[in-house]
């Protein structure tokens, strides 16, 4: 990429020039939203289903989005070939807006928005057949009814304080538990696992985010015939479980091969991990909205 341009509420902007204010909420009180997108060969995978979140996001969190959903959809496809971006990641985040000191929302009259679009890899290709290692985490998932996990809020302190321990554990993903005790999701991913040909994966009111990949994969497994149960398990059901595997924008779909020290089925990819990447890898280029002709 030579230039990047970055959309700053309306404008194009270089990243020198790409500044927000310190009075802005989003970065006083981490009040916004926020969403990851992925460009798959010119196609927004799942744009809609990206838009959907975002906008049920500020409703949920009372934030006006200064773009109607067809002006912000425009907004993303003008970033993207601005930036002759094909392949890539969008960073779409909407906060509060410029305000004062306090904490109240109404004092910032108008959401800012920024589209940011960089090229991405997070994980070499041998990972995903060789899976990651994986550990379970003491910060747990916010309670629904602290801040719901629904909302995809700029808030991320509890997700950085579990990225902060998988850092000390040496591992590329943890797993965060719920206040009873039960899987929640990653510190960015929703997590799934499979025992006895039955791919399971935590329902989101256990306190897990409504993954845009995990309802790719759940559509999937409907497709190509996997039985899926979306019910609340344990560490115990992924130490014995056959796969495991991550799915987040970033991520895609990748396996766990280790667990707390406990090696998952074979210790790398499983058939089943290993044909739902494959299948995910056709339908990014496919589902979605083209931004290139
Ligand atoms: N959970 C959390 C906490 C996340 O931040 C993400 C990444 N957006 C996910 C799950 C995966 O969601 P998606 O598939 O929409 O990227």
């Amino acid at each position: 990429m030579s230039e990047q341009w970055i959309y700053l509420n309306g404008e194009f902007v270089t990243k020198e020039n790409a500044k927000i204010s310190v009075y802005d909420h989003g970065f006083l009180y981490g009040d916004g939203i926020f969403e990851g997108i992925r460009i798959y060969d010119g196609n927004i995978f799942r744009c809609k289903e990206h838009l959907d979140r975002l906008y049920d996001s500020a409703k949920s969190i009372m934030l006006d989005i200064p773009l109607s959903y067809a002006e912000m959809q425009d907004a993303l496809v003008e970033t993207l070939r601005k930036n002759g971006m094909k392949n890539g990641y969008i960073r779409l985040v909407v906060s509060r807006g410029p305000g004062n000191l306090g904490l109240d929302p109404t004092r910032c009259p108008q959401a800012f928005v920024v589209i940011i679009v960089e090229e991405l890899s997070i994980y070499p290709e041998e990972a995903y057949r060789e899976g990651l290692r994986s550990v379970s985490v003491s910060p747990r998932r916010n309670l629904p009814d602290a801040l719901n996990p629904k909302i995809k809020s700029l808030n991320y302190l509890n997700n950085i304080l579990v990225k902060i321990q998988s850092n000390l554990a040496g591992v590329g993903e943890a797993i965060m538990l719920n206040s009873q005790g039960y899987v929640a999701e990653g510190s960015s991913d929703n997590i799934f696992i499979v025992k006895r040909g039955v791919v399971y994966t935590p329902p989101c009111y256990i306190g897990a985010l409504e993954g845009i990949t995990r309802g790719a994969i759940i559509d999937l497994c409907a497709k190509l015939g996997y039985p899926l149960k979306e019910e609340p398990f344990t560490l115990h059901d992924v130490y014995t479980a056959d796969e495991a595997f991550f799915t987040g924008t970033a991520a895609e779909v990748i396996a766990v091969r280790e667990v707390d020290g406990r090696t998952i089925g074979a210790g790398h990819a499983g058939p089943i991990t290993t044909r739902l990447l494959q299948e995910f890898r056709k339908i990014v280029t496919v589902e979605g909205v083209r931004a290139f002709e």
